[in-house]
């Protein structure tokens, strides 16, 4: 018996993570599980990504590389945050990380003292508590529900305010709930945060271009919260590219400083060849991509149109990133054949057993009347998924 740290030993182990595994361990049993659980593309790294990939290679790219990554690929970046989102960043702005996780750890890291305040609106992304309690920061929940299409209220932020508050975290596109802020709904929010010009905001956009409802919008984009938003952004998701592990921040240059030290002392930097590939990922247009982004609507469609033809699933339509959070709490107290569900985590663990489903439970995301699919699967396997969840549940 080993006498591991508390921080270890107080962290939550990460629920997508681990439902995946459990999920590949079902898997090698032989059992025929749909994986929705993961929210990881189904499709492959587009070849021109691949072959910028072998180049790097076959020209040497071996050694380390700058610690906030390659000039080049900051430069890509740069290009990128103008082309896309109309932000102005210059090199000393930008650090390219090991994932977006990494970007996201380091930033709390770098800002959180112990016992200060991050705001996380509810449902938010799993890592994102963890990551603050890592850096002894304390999370404070704003839940919000499928009724409010979970989004946090200008006046629900404000009555979040203490004087601890440091941060404010958010996605848009959400993982998990697929919501979307609109340009005068983040609008809205930054009216309050002017009243309280210590909150720095920490803007997930790592969705930006799985956005069914309309243009992307940048909290950075506002010039009056420019100065005090980190934006964190990856090509995990838009591009196929989860195994890859490059995610990047535009930010203040001191906070990019800071992210910058912090990496040297941890990993020196990220892979030299998932950088050489980003690069063109990058540089390449947009439409390039556009065929995943067009599937995954059309996926959307379709486990909307399935779900919510099964009673008890309170859906609101996501209008981004690839997930369904539906509030599953009416059947909180029933017992379905012989399985007796008390919360989501038990509805999650029964559609695993009884329909070999594998989902995630809302609690991991701060919200427990919930539960996450992602869609990021075949068309066949949601319809599948969808008929054997239906099964299941009539079997009552
Ligand atoms: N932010 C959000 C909202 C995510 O869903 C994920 C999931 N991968 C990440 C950050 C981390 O992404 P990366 O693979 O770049 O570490
Ligand atoms: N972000 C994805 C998810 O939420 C991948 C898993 C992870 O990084 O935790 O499922």
């Amino acid at each position: 018996m080993y006498k591991l740290s508390d921080r270890i030993n107080n962290m939550s182990t990460s629920q997508t993570l681990a439902m995946a595994a459990k999920t590949r361990e079902l898997k090698a049993e032989g059992k025929d599980i749909i994986g929705l659980s993961l929210g990881e593309p189904d499709f492959n790294t587009p070849d021109y990504i691949k072959e910028a990939a072998i180049q790097a290679i076959n020209d040497n790219y071996n050694s380390y590389t700058p610690v906030d990554g390659y000039v080049e690929l900051k430069d890509a970046i740069i290009n990128k945050f103008k082309r896309d989102n109309g932000l102005t960043y210059d090199r000393s702005q930008i650090v390219v990380s090991t994932g977006a996780k990494q970007s996201l750890a380091n930033v709390a890291m770098v800002m959180l003292n112990p016992g200060d305040e991050v705001i996380l609106p509810c449902p938010y992304w799993v890592s994102y508590a963890e990551i603050v309690k890592l850096a002894e920061g304390v999370p404070v929940e704003v839940p919000t529900s499928v009724e409010s299409d979970f989004k946090m209220t200008p006046q629900q932020l404000e009555a979040a305010i203490t004087p601890k508050t440091r941060m404010l975290w958010y996605s848009s596109p959400s993982n998990p709930s697929g919501m979307v802020y609109s340009k005068e709904e983040l609008r809205a929010l930054a009216d309050v945060l002017v009243k309280h010009p210590d909150i720095i905001v920490v803007s997930d956009e790592i969705y930006e271009h799985i956005n069914f409802v309309g243009e992307h919008a940048s909290m950075a984009q506002f010039e009056d919260m420019y100065d005090r938003v980190v934006t964190v952004n990856g090509v995990s998701k838009a591009f196929a590219m989860t195994g890859w592990r490059i995610g990047y921040i535009g930010a203040p240059a001191e906070i990019a400083r800071a992210c910058n030290k912090m990496q040297g002392q941890i990993t020196s930097g990220a892979n030299c060849i998932a950088q050489r590939a980003v690069i063109t990922a990058l540089e390449a247009p947009v439409s390039k991509i556009q065929y995943m982004i067009d599937r995954f609507k059309s996926r959307r469609s379709l486990i909307i149109d399935l779900m919510s033809q099964i009673e008890g699933f309170a859906i609101t339509e996501p209008e981004g990133a690839f997930y369904v959070f539906p509030d599953v709490s009416y059947f909180f107290g029933k017992t379905i054949n012989g399985y007796e569900i008390k919360d989501a985590t038990d509805f999650s663990m029964f559609l695993l057993e009884r329909a070999l489903v594998a989902t995630v439970t809302g609690d991991a995301f701060g919200s427990p009347n919930c539960i996450r699919f992602s869609y990021a699967a075949s068309e066949a396997e949601i319809e599948e998924a969808m008929k054997r969840i239906k099964n299941a549940l009539s079997e009552a």
